[in-house]
C-alpha cells in the first residue's frame, strides 16, 4: 500500500501484473476500484508516483482486481453467461443470443452484469478511513 501522488488517487495497493497501482477513485457519484500505472512507464498513461510506503498489506483473501471474473444475473444474482444464439450461419445472421445462468434456467427478463470487486472496495475504502483520505474528489 503506498501513498501516492497521482491523477485520481490517494492511496492504491501495488499490482505487479499491471504495473500499476489500484486503490479507489470518486467520478461524479461513484467510487470504485481503478489502476493507474506507475509514472516509469511514461506519458500519457503513467500517473501515479509512489510517495511514501504504508506497513497496510492487503488481506489474502481479497482480490486485487478492479474487477471479479464472470457476470451475475440482474434478476437473481447467480453466476450468468451469454450464448450466442445457435444459427447456423452466424457469420451472416446477427441474431442476439441469450443471457443464461451457469447451469442452463434463466430468469425472466434477465441480464448479465458485470461484478465488481466489492471486498476490495470495502477495504480501500477502510484504509482512507484510517489514513484520513478524505473520499469525496
Ligand atoms: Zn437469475
Amino acid at each position: 500500500m503506498y501513498r501516492l501522488n497521482s491523477r485520481n488517487l490517494t492511496l492504491g495497493v501495488w499490482c505487479a501484473a499491471s504495473g500499476g497501482f489500484i486503490g479507489l477513485r470518486t467520478k461524479f457519484t461513484s467510487t470504485y476500484p481503478a489502476t493507474e500505472y506507475h509514472w516509469e512507464q511514461g506519458a500519457p498513461h503513467g500517473t501515479a508516483q509512489p510517495q511514501e510506503e504504508l506497513s497496510d498489506e492487503l488481506p489474502a483473501e481479497v482480490h486485487l482486481t478492479e474487477r471479479l471474473d464472470g457476470s451475475l444475473c440482474t434478476m437473481c444474482d447467480e453466476p450468468a453467461t451469454y450464448l450466442r444464439w445457435p444459427e447456423g450461419d452466424g457469420e451472416t445472421h446477427k441474431v442476439p443470443g441469450v443471457w443464461l445462468h451457469l447451469d442452463g434456467t434463466r430468469c425472466e427478463r434477465m441480464y448479465g452484469y458485470v461484478r465488481t470487486n466489492k471486498e476490495l472496495e470495502t477495504w480501500l475504502y477502510a484504509m482512507q478511513v484510517k489514513h484520513g483520505v478524505r473520499t469525496e474528489s
